[in-house]
C-alpha cells in the first residue's frame, strides 16, 4: 500500500513494486480462508508468479535494464501449463510447490543477474542483495523439501500445517523482510535524484539552470569557488528568429547551441543555460588564453553550422564576453558581471566575435556606447 500510495502521488514512478507486495499478501492470506484446497494451490501459484512478474519488472525498470517482457510472459505462460499439469494430472502438492518456488526464482533471479552491473549507489547495493537473499531463500527451501526433506505430503489439504508453509513464514517474516524496505529506500532515493535533477537543469535543454550553476560552482559543501574563468554567450539577433520562424524553432536553436557548447567544451566545464538565450561557461582552472581559445571555439563551430534543417539560411552567430575569477571572489557573480558588460561590448561592436573584460579595449568600447 505504501508503494501504491507513492505511486499515486507520482513519487515513485512504478506500480510494480506496489502490484508485487500486494500479491504476496494477497497469496499468504490465501491459505488462511477455508477454500477448496486444490483451488488454493492453483491460485496461490499463479499470484505468486504474478508477484514475480511484478518484482522483477519493477526491478528493471529501477535500474533501467532491458526488461525480456515477451520471453517472461511466455515463461509465466509455460509456469501456467506446468502448474495445471502438476495439481489436476499429477495431483501432487510437492511437484507444485517446487516448479512455483523454481519459476518464483528465475523470474526474479533474471532481474537481478541482469541489475548487478547497472547498480552503482549503496542503497542500489543493498537492495539488490536483498534480493539475492530472496532468490537463495527461495531455491533452498525448493531444493531442501523436493530431495531432502522426505516428510512432506503429497495431500494439497495438508499445506497449511505443513512444515513448509512455516518455513516460508519464518523466512518471509525475517530476512525477505530487507526485500520490501530496501525497494522502498532504493525507489526513494531515485525519486530524490529525479526531483534534484529537475530542480538543477534546463528541461530544454538539459544544461544547468542558475541554481545548478551555483551549486556546481561552490560545490556541495560551499567549499568556495575555485579558480576559473567564466564565458557568457548569448545569441544574436535571436529575436528574428523567434518573429520569422516561430517560438518552437527558436527552441530548437537554443537547444541545438546547447549541444554545440557540450561538444566544444567536452564536459570539461560547467555548462548553464541563465533563461532566454543566454548561456553562462564556467572553465575550471583555465587560463585566461585557454578561455580565449575556447571562447573562440564557440563562436566559430556555431557560425559554421549549417542551419538550414532548421529552416535558417543565414548564419546563426554568438557573441562572447569573457571574465576570470578573480583571487579572494567567493561568487560567481561578479565575474559574470564583468564577462557580461564584455558581450554587451562585443554585441556593440557588431557581433558574432568573444571580447575579455577587464581590457581598456572593452571598457573604450562600452565608454562609446553609453556617451
Ligand atoms: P542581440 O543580438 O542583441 O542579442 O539580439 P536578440 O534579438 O538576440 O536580443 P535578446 O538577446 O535580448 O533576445 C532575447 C529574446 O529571446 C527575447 C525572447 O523573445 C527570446 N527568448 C527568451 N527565452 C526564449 C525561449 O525559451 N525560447 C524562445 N524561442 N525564445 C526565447
Ligand atoms: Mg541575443
Ligand atoms: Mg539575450
Amino acid at each position: 500500500m505504501t508503494f501504491l500510495v507513492l505511486w499515486q502521488q507520482k513519487i515513485v514512478t512504478n506500480w510494480q513494486w506496489g502490484a508485487g507486495f500486494g500479491q504476496t499478501a494477497l497469496g499468504f492470506s490465501l491459505s488462511t480462508i477455508p477454500i477448496e484446497p486444490v483451488f488454493d494451490a492453483f491460485a496461490s501459484g499463479m499470484i505468486f508468479i504474478g508477484a514475480a512478474y511484478c518484482y522483477s519488472s519493477a526491478l528493471f525498470e529501477h535500474f533501467e535494464a532491458r526488461s525480456f517482457d515477451r520471453e517472461r510472459r511466455w515463461f509465466v505462460g509455460a509456469y501456467t501449463l506446468l502448474l495445471i499439469y502438476s495439481i489436476f494430472v499429477l495431483d501432487s502438492l510437492s511437484y507444485q510447490l517446487f516448479l512455483t518456488d523454481i519459476a518464483f526464482a528465475c523470474l526474479i533471479g533474471l532481474a537481478f543477474v541482469l541489475a548487478i552491473p547497472k547498480a552503482r549507489r549503496g542503497v542500489d547495493k543493498i537492495l539488490l542483495a536483498s534480493v539475492g537473499l530472496v532468490v537463495l531463500d527461495t531455491v533452498a527451501r525448493a531444493i531442501y523439501f523436493f530431495f531432502f526433506y522426505g516428510d512432506l505430503s503429497d495431500n494439497f489439504g495438508d499445506f497449511v500445517d505443513s512444515a513448509y508453509n512455516l518455513a516460508v513464514h519464518i523466512t518471509t517474516i525475517t530476512i525477505c523482510m530487507t526485500f520490501p524496505f530496501s525497494a522502498l529506500v532504493a525507489s526513494g532515493m531515485s525519486a530524490m535524484d529525479r526531483q534534484r535533477q529537475a530542480a538543477e537543469r534546463d528541461p530544454l535543454t538539459g544544461l544547468l539552470n542558475r541554481r545548478g550553476f551555483e551549486i556546481a560552482m561552490t560545490g556541495p559543501g560551499g567549499s568556495g569557488l575555485r579558480e576559473g574563468t567564466v564565458l557568457v554567450c548569448d545569441i544574436d539577433h535571436f529575436k528574428q528568429i523567434n518573429d520569422t520562424l516561430g517560438h518552437a524553432t527558436g527552441d530548437a536553436v537554443i537547444a541545438a547551441i546547447a549541444d554545440l557548447l557540450r561538444q566544444v567544451t567536452d564536459g570539461e566545464a560547467v555548462t548553464a543555460r541563465f533563461g532566454g538565450e543566454e548561456f553562462v561557461v564556467f572553465l575550471r582552472a583555465a587560463t585566461a588564453s585557454e578561455a580565449r581559445a575556447t571562447g573562440e571555439r564557440i563562436r566559430q563551430t556555431v557560425a559554421e553550422k549549417d542551419w538550414r534543417f532548421f529552416g535558417i539560411t543565414r548564419p546563426v552567430t554568438v557573441s562572447i564576453g569573457i571574465d576570470r575569477v578573480r583571487p579572494g571572489e567567493q561568487e560567481p557573480y561578479p565575474a559574470i558581471a564583468r564577462a557580461d558588460r564584455a558581450l554587451y561590448a562585443a554585441k556593440a561592436a557588431g557581433r558574432n566575435r568573444v571580447l575579455e573584460a577587464g581590457d581598456d579595449a572593452v571598457c573604450n568600447v562600452s565608454g562609446r556606447i553609453s556617451a
